[in-house]
């Protein structure tokens, strides 16, 4: 029998310390920090404090390789240490495989040249640089890349390519040294998907301009509104190959995704705790919470489905481990998983009553966290038409529609 559901004992060592570390050393820095309504200095200051704690406990930059200072841990061992890390907001953060930085470390590790490494991905594991990537316009939909309409054109004499256009909701653009930017360079291209390239363009560069940090229904987060004026980069700041741009992508965005999954499933885990906790303290109508169906009921659905994301997101990260084709068992993954996220945290809110609805709790916060969960990264119902399009692809070749059920011979 080869399926086994544990985990070796080096990463279950892991596993456990990062808890220890999270638990013991960064929910209470959070916990205070929250409470005293710290600034963003303030997180950013703790971060990089807690930062050399998580390297003297051997858990700093998890996802990248030794050769990048990095513990070389792949995607299955990555789905359960980002799941301990998200336990607290700032958990990925001090181990340095937080969005966005963690899919551009990746990109930048696949596609970069040596000298392209050496210059932008290295100050990154070594934290202190930040980076930004920038793909999304308010003029066009983003579920669509191929609408993209900043370009970028090539100046043959002065071997530089001018880059104008509009982005909008660019993470942490504000404090980044550089994005990678995607841009039009081949507008005639055929497929339409071959028609974006990806740029480095350093933040200090001429005509990168952050107009605002848009405010969000969870307030400011550093999700920035960028214009780019005759934005001019060396020819060589392309990032991989010409036309390459959704590709990489593509490349990017599907184990960045499940990076979102396993950080949810964190917080997801969280919720259905202090739902717990609250159900088997709180006394109502003459038994605790804990022993009424309507309540139990909750706990079941909530139990179901962290279980569901959790095997979901272990077996998408297997594939990709294992150089096999995982489109669609990521694509069931995001779907399920932020949808299970939205829910579990309302459920909890829900048994918390006014409590839960009050900021003395974290839950109110990780409720309008979760909602962006269904659409950014994919919206729900572009990963819906992506499994229906496997299905029907699976059934039409093969058949059969196993290609299209993760290959599981059940
Ligand atoms: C918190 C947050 C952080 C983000 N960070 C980044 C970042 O760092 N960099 C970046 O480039 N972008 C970022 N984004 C943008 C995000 O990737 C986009 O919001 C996402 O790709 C969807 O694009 P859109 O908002 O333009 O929605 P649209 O593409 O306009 O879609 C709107 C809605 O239309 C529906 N829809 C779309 N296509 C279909 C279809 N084929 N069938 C049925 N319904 C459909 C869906 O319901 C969808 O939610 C971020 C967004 C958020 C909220």
């Amino acid at each position: 029998m080869a399926i086994d559901f544990t985990l070796p004992p080096d990463l279950e060592a892991l596993r456990q310390r990062t808890r220890e570390f999270i638990e013991g050393e960064v929910r209470p820095v959070e916990d205070k920090l929250n409470g005293d309504g710290a600034a963003r200095g303030d997180f950013r200051r703790a971060i990089v404090e807690l930062r050399q704690k998580a390297k003297e406990w051997e858990l700093y930059l998890p996802h990248m390789p030794k050769e990048f200072g990095g513990l070389g841990i792949g995607p299955v061992g990555m789905a359960t240490v980002s799941a301990e890390a998200a336990r607290a907001g700032i958990g990925p953060f001090v181990l340095n495989c937080q969005a966005p930085d963690e899919g551009n470390m990746h990109t930048l590790l696949h596609f970069g040249t040596p000298e392209q490494k050496e210059t932008y991905l290295r100050p990154l594991c070594e934290g202190y640089q930040r980076s930004c990537f920038a793909m999304t316009e308010p003029e066009v939909a983003g579920s669509d890349p191929t609408l993209i309409q900043t370009h970028a054109e090539l100046d043959d004499r002065a071997g530089e390519w001018v880059i104008n256009g509009h982005k909008w909701f660019i993470s942490g653009a504000r404090g980044a040294s550089f994005a990678i930017v995607i841009a039009k360079t081949d507008p005639d291209a055929q497929p339409p998907q071959a028609r974006n390239s990806a740029f480095i363009v350093p933040t200090d560069t001429p005509g990168w301009e952050i107009v605002r940090d848009v405010e969000t229904m969870a307030g400011g987060h550093n999700h920035c509104e960028i214009r780019l004026t005759d934005v001019r980069v060396p020819a060589d700041a392309i990032l991989g190959e010409r036309g390459g741009g959704h590709k990489l992508g593509q490349v990017r965005l599907g184990p960045a995704r499940l990076a979102h999954c396993m950080r949810w499933i964190g917080q997801a885990e969280v919720a259905l705790e202090m739902l717990v906790d609250r159900a088997t303290k709180r006394f109502a109508h003459g038994s605790m919470l804990s022993e009424k169906q309507g309540i139990q009921w909750m706990m079941a659905d909530s139990a179901m489905e962290l279980y569901s994301c959790k095997l979901m997101v272990l077996h998408a990260a297997y594939k990709i481990e294992n150089g096999l084709p995982f489109k669609q068992e990521v694509s069931f993954a995001k779907h399920h998983v932020a949808n299970s996220l939205w829910r579990i945290v309302d459920r909890a809110v829900q048994v918390h009553g006014a409590l839960g609805y009050s900021t003395d709790t974290p839950l109110a916060a990780m409720l309008k966290q979760a909602r962006w969960a269904r659409f950014a990264d994919g919206a729900d119902e572009v990963h819906q038409m992506t499994i229906a399009r496997n299905v029907i692809e699976a059934w039409t070749d093969t058949g059969s529609l196993s290609a299209a059920l993760g290959d599981l011979t059940l």
